[in-house]
This record gives C-alpha cells, structure tokens and sequence, in this order.
C-alpha cells in the first residue's frame, strides 16, 4: 500500500506536536485540579504541568490557523487527534462504514452542540467559582507518574473519576469509529468547525463546471466532504482525489476558467452541476 505524501506530512507534524503537549495532555486528562482541564492554566496550583506555558501559544495557534484554514489544527496539530488517528489505524477494530453505520454517523454527529453547551456550563460551574471545588494539587517531578495518578483519584474529587471514564470511553471508542471522539463530541472541535466556514482558504473543487461528487472521499477519517464543520482539513482527499480536481485555494478567489476558456459566472456553472 502507498502512504500518499500528505499523509506522512501530517504523521511529522502531528508527532512533531504530541512530543511538544504529551505531558500537559498526561496531567490535564488524569490529574487537573480543575473540573474542566486545559481552561484555567493561567491560574493553576499544578506548578508541574507544562498547560501554564503551552495554553496562550495554543490558543494562538488554533485562532490563527483557523482564521486561514479552518478546522486544521484538528487535523494537523492536535494530540488528541493524533491519538485518534493510531488509534483507528489499528487492525480489525476498525469499523466498516456500512450503509447502518452511516446512518447513525449522521445522527450522532450534532451530538457536539449539546457537548459544547455542557462544557460552557461546566466551565462556570466547576471551574470559574470562587474557590475551585476540588482543594488537593497533586506534584510529582513527571507527567507520567502512575502513582500520581492513582492519588490524585484516590482523592476522591468525582471530577477526576469522571474524566478517567471519559477518556477511557473515547479511546475505545476511536478503535471502533475512526475519530469518535472528535466527530461527537470535542467541544473545541465544535467551535472550530465552524471557522471552515468563513477561513480564508478552503478546500474547494478546481473546476466548477465539473458535477460535484455524490461519494464522500474514501477513507475520510471524519466520514465527511471538504468544506462541512465536520471536516479537519486533513487534505488526504485533495491528493486522493480521483479526478484531481480538489484544491487548497483562496475561499473568495475567482473561479478558474472552464475548458473552452470561458469566464461563465460561479452561479451558473453551479446550475449546470
Ligand atoms: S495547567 Fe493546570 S488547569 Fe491547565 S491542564 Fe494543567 S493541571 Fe489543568
Ligand atoms: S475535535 Fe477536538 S480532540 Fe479532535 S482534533 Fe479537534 S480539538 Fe482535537
Ligand atoms: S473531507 Fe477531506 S480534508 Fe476533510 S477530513 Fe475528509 S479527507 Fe480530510
């Protein structure tokens, strides 16, 4: 099997960037102070978690690459993502996406509006309080202690266990359906997809007088098309793209001409499509 050239480009950039968060991920799933993890960084106790350093460039980065790209932090630089995409890589746990399947894909999917919602009351419930509820800070010299873990559960904040669950929960999840926790339910993952609607740069068809495909392209890790809320412009689809017509390209720029050379306006070719 070939490995396209897109796909080990964003294997480098996804390790590249796992290596960076892998610890701040470690302490911020299993053992954050906070209800809500990775959201009060700027005024955390946990001096041993990297999150206080790493949360603004972050969070610049997910802006700016939004603001040209869309959702691509997801499909570039998230660990979790990256976790996600090892994890539906291994062998005979992978879903087949049956013709059920696809149906309850698309049920599920608006499941991450309600998520998102949660996660917004949490934050003030749990997190934006006057005295966090949970008053134990766990330190330990690094992120991959197991017996920092195990205290910190042990503790008994409900908060921890819950969290444990949730990533357990995601984990197998993401052996079955490719993605599961970022198609249903990653709040951040919400918010970012709606940027792939106005992002500067889209993935867009290079000839728009062709048909638009029916087919979603094979092997989407988000079981999507290029240019939904759900898609993490990943780009595998523009170098797999059978008829070589997807592009990266300027949201706003003027349609290419068609193959008679003619300037025929956008709504028209798209009438004919
Ligand atoms: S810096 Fe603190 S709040 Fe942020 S993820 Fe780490 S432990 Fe949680
Ligand atoms: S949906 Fe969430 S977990 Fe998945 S890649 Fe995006 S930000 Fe990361
Ligand atoms: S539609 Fe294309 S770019 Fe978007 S997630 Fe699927 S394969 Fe990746």
């Amino acid at each position: 099997m070939t490995v396209k050239r897109i796909t080990i480009y964003r294997r480098l950039s996804q390790a590249a960037f796992f290596g960076v968060t892998a610890a701040w991920l470690t302490i911020g799933s299993l053992r954050c102070p906070f209800g809500v993890p990775f959201v009060s960084c700027q005024s955390c106790p946990s001096t041993d978690c990297p999150g206080r350093s790493l949360q603004l460039p972050f969070i610049g980065l997910a802006a700016l690459s939004g603001a040209l790209f869309g959702r691509a932090f997801c499909g570039w630089a998230c660990p979790v993502g990256f976790i996600m995409d090892v994890a539906g890589k291994l062998p005979k746990l992978r879903a087949t996406i049956s013709a059920r399947f696809t149906a309850i894909d698309r049920w599920l999917k608006p499941l991450k509006w309600p998520a998102l919602a949660a996660a917004i009351y949490l934050v003030f419930a749990l997190n934006f309080t006057e005295a966090r509820a949970f008053p134990y800070v766990v330190r330990t010299s690094s992120a991959f202690n197991i017996g920092a873990v195990r205290l910190a559960q042990a503790l008994g904040d409900p908060a921890q266990t819950v969290r444990l669950g949730v990533v357990i929960g995601a984990l197998a999840a993401g052996l079955i359906v490719s993605r599961a926790w970022c198609r249903y339910l990653c709040p951040l993952g919400a918010v970012l997809g709606l940027l792939n609607k106005c992002s500067l740069f889209a993935i867009r068809r290079d000839r728009e007088d062709l048909p638009r495909c029916e087919t979603l392209p094979r092997d989407c890790i988000m079981h999507t098309r290029p240019g939904t809320t759900d898609c993490v412009m990943c780009g595998e689809c523009v170098e797999g793209c059978p008829r070589g017509i997807l592009r990266l390209r300027a949201r706003y720029a003027a349609d290419p001409p068609t193959d008679d050379g003619n300037e025929a306006p956008r709504a028209a070719r798209r009438g004919a499509s």
